[in-house]
């Protein structure tokens, strides 16, 4: 745990008392702060009082008085599409409002560190798509590297749930762009920003206000490395204002759509080859076709952008090679839970927007789609464009019939539940042919979480093929 630094004997009050939350409360607590917690589940509130913690209605006059920070957690409304109400309190009483992230950040360096070699060091990735991918691909590098290492954000564990930093560690954080928005403190030595497509647009006002949560990791402290994405306007807009000048190498540039050029530091991968080029020269390449982890050009992104922190952290591309071929990918991120009969089984689950469902539907061929759910705002949008490779669709969903009817030049069958969807998939399906979910859609009209989903579609796949 990293006691929290800064608010000794001071009233810090804890709002959502999930796994970040309840982390939050017990580093506050190490951090000898005073901590009043809430929650509008009583179970959470339980689960917390069990800890021996205080629990207090926010919403009560008074509640802020002497309160000197709400620390909120990120599934919690702090300004769009209106801010919960316990934080528009806590705004009203001129109460800072801040997360875990933002604690972790103030909090992180200690005294102890005058006496390291090794100063530790905090890469956080951001982006629309990838983010877990790419942060647990630059963990498994590090690790395969021998260098010392921890994960946490949005992916395992919390961040105050880390162990302090010891002499050389690297921390890489995942972070969202509701943990981006919020935090006070945002100081990463080196920030990745993958890509950027419409999601969350309702917590954000919209693709401005989503970009500019992202960005925040850039412009708060400025971290001395910037990892971007440029095969969006955001990625290149975002690296051109970094820069100073052409040749600036502080700003790393990742591409899967064309070969970059220009005397700065550049990664990108093409046909399924890496390359690195740093002024003007080749510094390293690797063919990652062979990896079975990193599967197809949105992994090859993921591949670029781990690539590139592990060279500001100065492993040899070698290295980096050799650990990205023993990368097992990740559950529900185009991930092969069986073959049977010639026939691939991918879960693609974590597909909950359009835009990954596109990516994951370019890395296969011949697919039986298993899609569909609760929709995002903006709709399915161009979808269809990219579904060359489908044979046909299953819909899932409790507006299975809607969903169908948006794909428009592709065979649809409604199928509302899964097993249905993979009862249906299973026996259209040949031999050299993929059965892919990737629902391009959340999952709450019919389960608590995309893990759930996706297990939900492996178990129908084993009890289909008789594994
Ligand atoms: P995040 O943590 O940002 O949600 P994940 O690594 O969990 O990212 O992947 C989320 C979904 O997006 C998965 O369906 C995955 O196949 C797809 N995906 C992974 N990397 C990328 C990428 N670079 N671009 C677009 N889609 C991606």
């Amino acid at each position: 745990m990293i006691p929290v630094q800064g608010y000794e004997n001071a009233k810090v009050a804890v709002l959502g008392l999930g796994r970040s939350g309840l982390a939050a409360a017990r580093a506050l607590r190490a951090g000898a702060a005073e901590v009043l917690c809430w929650d509008d589940n009583s179970n959470a509130r339980e689960n917390a009082e069990a800890e021996g913690f205080l629990c207090a209605d926010l919403l009560k006059q008074g509640a802020f008085e002497g309160v000197a920070s709400l620390i909120v957690s990120p599934g919690i409304p702090h300004l769009y599409p209106a801010p919960n109400p316990v934080v528009a309190a806590a705004l009203d009483a001129g109460v800072p409002v801040d997360n875990d992230i933002g604690l972790f950040f103030r909090s992180f360096a200690t005294r102890q560190w005058d006496s390291f070699e090794t100063t530790p060091k905090v890469v956080a990735v951001t982006g629309s798509n990838g983010k877990s991918t790419t942060s647990a691909l630059i963990h498994h590098v590090l690790t395969e590297a021998g260098r010392r290492t921890q994960l946490a954000g949005n992916i395992g564990r919390g961040v105050l749930d880390l162990d302090p930093a010891e002499d050389g560690d690297v921390i890489v954080l995942e972070l969202s762009s509701y943990q981006t928005d919020l935090a006070r403190s945002l100081t990463p030595d080196i920030a990745v920003f993958t890509n950027l497509s419409p999601d969350h647009l309702d917590r954000h006002a919209g693709m401005g206000g989503y970009f500019s949560a992202k960005r925040r990791l850039f412009a708060e402290g400025g971290p001395d490395r910037a990892v971007v994405g440029v095969d969006e306007n955001e990625g290149k807009y975002l690296a051109g204002q970094l820069a100073e000048g052409v040749a600036d190498d502080r700003v790393m540039r990742i591409s899967t759509e064309r070969k970059l050029t220009g005397s700065g530091w550049n990664i990108f991968a093409r046909k399924g080859f890496l390359s690195e080029y740093r002024k003007g020269r080749q510094a390293g390449s690797i063919d990652l076709r062979a990896i079975k982890g990193l599967p197809g050009a949105h992994n090859h992104q993921n591949a670029c952008a781990a690539y590139a922190v592990c060279r500001a952290l100065g492993l040899a591309p070698r290295v980096i090679e050799a650990a990205f071929a023993s990368f097992a990918g990740l559950p529900h991120r185009s991930q092969i839970i069986a073959e049977s009969a010639g026939v691939t089984y991918v879960n693609d689950s974590k597909a909950t927007n359009v835009d990954a469902a596109k990516k994951a539907l370019s890395a296969f061929k011949n697919i039986r789609w298993i899609c569909g759910g609760l929709e995002k705002e903006g709709g399915l949008g161009d979808l269809s464009d990219s579904a060359s490779g489908v044979l046909k669709a299953y819909v899932i969903g409790r507006e299975a019939a809607n969903f169908a009817m948006q794909l428009k030049g592709i065979e649809t069958e409604v199928c509302t539940t899964m097993q249905e969807a993979v009862q249906r998939a299973v026996s259209d399906a040949q031999s050299g042919e993929t059965v892919l979910l990737a629902p391009a859609a959340a999952s709450f009209d019919q389960y608590d979480s995309f893990e759930k989903r996706g297990a939900d579609f492996e178990a129908c796949v084993k009890a289909s093929i008789g594994l």
